[in-house]
């Protein structure tokens, strides 16, 4: 059975029709398939499944306690990179002796909750973070693992926000830095060298960058080998792309049956770290129509759902697919502008789509589980959307629709 699928021309989430399900919890909301999710997590576990390897979902993509916890329960390692994903990671069930920690500005409280917990890896992206986790493991009388996040400059050929492998982004250690770097770590009294670390961009749907940045970490692997060093793991990294729209990204089979072939023979067990390959087309947002308006040339269906739920589009000029939830032949098909309600023009979801649709109708808009809910916001005090996952026949709310008491919580009036 598909995750999402029209039948009798109804779109259904797994065994649920979506009309139902925007009746019972209303809209806009994030609607989630369990099945589309472990799906894909077993894929790139099975694909990795000839070599010693942990796959670790990539939290920041979809960070719901409750996708956390299946995952966890199939074993998931996780990759975060704030102390706040690291709570929700122990608070959903993960085992901390399967987190890395990534991210360029860890902070010192971060670094000693995770010492604290017990983490499998510190990602360290540059000598001054180096530093202070020696210092801080120091004071608490131990030893933290680390990986360097080396930055093998190549081009992921990926949207400029999104691509982190280059020189000149802020994400990890030059190559040419990086042996003296390694000689300089395995000095240090309470830090323990693991293994390479890297990251190049996310949303790649070429296998070649990969391929690079591999062949890059393993030479460098090389040359620390010969010095001496020891290395347990090598990590790289998450960034497999999605079909949003005509992509054809490698499946996760076909991406680690190449690091597979790449890193056979080799001693290391193998780290990834895949995010929006796993859960991005997992989710669908789910909306209503509110109006629709004529201005001039242009149509627009304005939509209850907008920027600050998905702000992809916004953003990155994503292209989100955009479908109707019951297929209808009897109204005239249009060119719509789907939009929001938030005030700003860039509130596009979907431009120039070739719709059948009319007030009151539902819309999905596609391949929304990864960087959806986890970047929105309540911009315009708009609370954030409620989110769902459909198992089988029975769906589940997963976080409740945010309340306007929710949004003033914590604001304070200034004393007459
Ligand atoms: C964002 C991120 C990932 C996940 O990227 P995807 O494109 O979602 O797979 C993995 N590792 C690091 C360090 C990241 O910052």
């Amino acid at each position: 059975m598909a995750a999402f699928e029209y039948r009798d021309e109804q779109l259904f989430v797994e065994g649920l029709a979506l009309d139902e399900l925007a009746r019972r919890f209303g809209t806009p909301a994030y609607v989630y398939s369990r099945a589309a999710i472990e799906a894909q997590w077993r894929a790139f576990d099975e694909g990795l499944g000839s070599i010693s390897h942990l796959v670790c979902y990539a939290v920041k993509a979809n960070s719901n306690l409750a996708v956390l916890n299946l995952l966890a329960r199939l074993g998931s390692g996780f990759d975060i990179v704030s102390g706040g994903e690291l709570e929700r990671v122990l608070c959903a069930g993960g085992d901390p002796g399967k987190i890395v920690f990534s991210g360029v500005g860890k902070s010192e409280q971060e670094l000693c909750r995770a010492l604290e917990v017990g983490i499998l890896c510190f990602n360290i992206e540059s000598e001054a973070e180096l530093e202070r986790l020696n210092h801080l493991a120091g004071e608490m009388s131990c030893r933290a693992p680390v990986s360097l996040r080396v930055n093998p400059d190549v081009d992921p050929k990926t949207h400029p926000y999104i691509a982190t492998g280059l020189k000149e982004h802020k994400f990890g250690i030059a190559m040419e830095d990086a042996v003296d770097l390694y000689r300089r770590a395995h000095d240090m009294s309470h830090i323990t060298v693991q293994g390479i670390d890297c990251h190049i961009g996310s949303q790649l749907t070429e296998l070649e960058p990969f391929a690079e940045a591999t062949r890059k970490v393993l030479e460098l692997a090389d040359e620390l080998l010969a010095s001496g060093l020891e290395l347990t793991h090598l990590n790289l990294g998450g960034g497999l792309g999605i079909r949003f729209r005509d992509e054809n990204p490698a499946t996760p089979a076909v991406y680690t049956g190449l690091l597979c072939e790449l890193v056979r023979e080799r001693p290391f067990k193998l780290l990834i770290e895949p995010g929006r390959a796993i859960v991005g087309n997992a989710g669908l947002l789910l909306s209503r129509v509110e109006y629709i308006k004529h201005s001039g040339s242009k149509h627009f269906a304005v939509v209850d759902a907008a920027m600050n739920d998905l702000m992809r589009p916004a953003l990155y000029q994503a292209w989100h697919d955009i479908v109707p939830v019951h297929k209808c032949t009897d109204i005239d098909s249009e060119t719509y502008n789907v939009v929001g309600p938030v005030c700003e023009s860039g509130d596009v979801l979907g431009a120039e789509r070739e719709l059948r649709v009319t007030a009151g109708d539902l819309l999905a808009v596609h391949s929304a589980g990864a960087y959806g809910f986890s970047m929105s916001s309540s911009y315009n005090s708009r609370p954030r959307a409620v989110e769902l996952m459909v198992d089988g026949n029975e769906v589940y709310v997963v976080r409740e629709r945010e309340r306007v008491e929710q949004l003033h919580a914590g604001e304070f009036l200034l004393p007459d």
